[in-house]
């Protein structure tokens, strides 16, 4: 029977064992701190910024939301980025992306201090965890990661297909996973729009995972029997039955590749959850380099 890989038990059991790390600091007389920096009203942005603030409060991390309006220059934003890094209240300085048109993300991400960059972002965070170094790594492909141990999914050996290969998802999770260490050690190939037949790619996969944002493009016929797929994307597509019109999916074609699947992650309630969770965590850790 295929497994769902549910995200809540696993982000519950990081923020959980974040609690004590939290209180601990608390005893220190330090509470950690979140800064989030809205640029314009996106609505997706704005459900992500909410959520992020939500799992803040939850865990008794302190947050606050900066909300800076859509012509914002991009002088203004380097300038707020400045504050928040020299602000003690902030261990941690999330810049809620997309930006705006006009605005630099890559400029954005250098801007913030690596010691202060929990989204895993920042060069100088991404070459260390290339190189194996411990550091902050970005939140969903170290979520999956967690995800894959917390299921005893062993990538060590196996071949994982990636389908996607942006700075956040896809290229991360590839290093993650190509890393010399038991929990990784995974023969990767990393597929995108250039990649030829990709079918025949996706067929290879004993693990696939798909961050492409494109609904339903991992089709049955794309996956052997008995694959383990992870489902990164989260996209909205139009219901006529659903109470706003639209609803979430993922990049699998759900319904039909989990029938081959031995485990699947869902979407929504897969990996989104634990984005959130990892933010958090290396929220806490950033907190904690402060007292070293
Ligand atoms: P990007 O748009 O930045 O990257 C998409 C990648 O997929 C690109 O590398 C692109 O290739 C590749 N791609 C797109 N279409 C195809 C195709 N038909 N065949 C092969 N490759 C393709 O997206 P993100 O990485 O930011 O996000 C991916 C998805 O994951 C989105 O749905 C997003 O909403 C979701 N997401 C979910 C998160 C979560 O917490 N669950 C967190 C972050 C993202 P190329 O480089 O050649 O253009």
């Amino acid at each position: 029977m295929t497994k769902i890989l549910y995200g809540k038990p696993v982000a519950e059991a990081v923020k959980e064992g974040l609690k004590s790390r939290i209180a601990d600091l608390n005893d220190k007389g330090l509470q950690p701190g979140l800064a989030v920096l809205l640029v314009g009203e996106d609505p997706a942005s704005c459900v992500y910024v909410r959520n992020k603030s939500r799992a803040c409060e939850e865990l008794g991390i302190f947050s606050e939301t900066i909300r800076l309006p859509r012509d914002t220059e991009q002088s203004r934003l380097n300038a707020k980025i400045d504050e928040l890094n020299a602000d003690p209240r902030f261990h941690g300085i999330l810049v809620q992306m997309p930006l705006p048109k006009g605005l630099s993300e890559r400029e954005v991400v250098r801007h913030i201090l690596p010691e202060k960059d929990v989204d895993g972002f920042h060069p100088f965070n991404v070459g260390s965890m290339v190189q194996g170094i411990p550091t902050f790594l970005p939140c969903t492909p170290a979520g999956i990661m967690k995800m894959m141990e917390y299921y005893d999914i062993r990538p060590a050996g196996k071949h994982v297909v990636i389908v996607g290969r942006s700075n956040i998802v896809g290229k991360p999770m590839a290093n993650l996973l190509c890393q010399k260490s038991p929990r990784a050690n995974a023969t990767v190939t990393l597929c995108h729009t250039a990649t030829e037949n990709l079918q025949a790619h996706t067929l290879q996969a004993d693990i696939l995972i798909a961050a492409a944002g494109m609904p339903g493009m991992i089709r049955e016929e794309m996956v052997r029997e008995g694959v383990i797929v992870i489902d990164v994307g989260v996209n909205r597509i139009p219901d006529p039955t659903a109470k706003n019109g639209t609803r979430l999916c993922g990049d699998v074609d759900f319904d039909r590749v989990s029938c081959k699947a031995a485990a699947i992650t869902p979407v929504p309630g897969g990996v989104g959850l634990m984005t959130i969770a990892m933010l958090m965590q290396n929220t806490v850790e950033a907190a904690e380099n402060c007292l070293k």
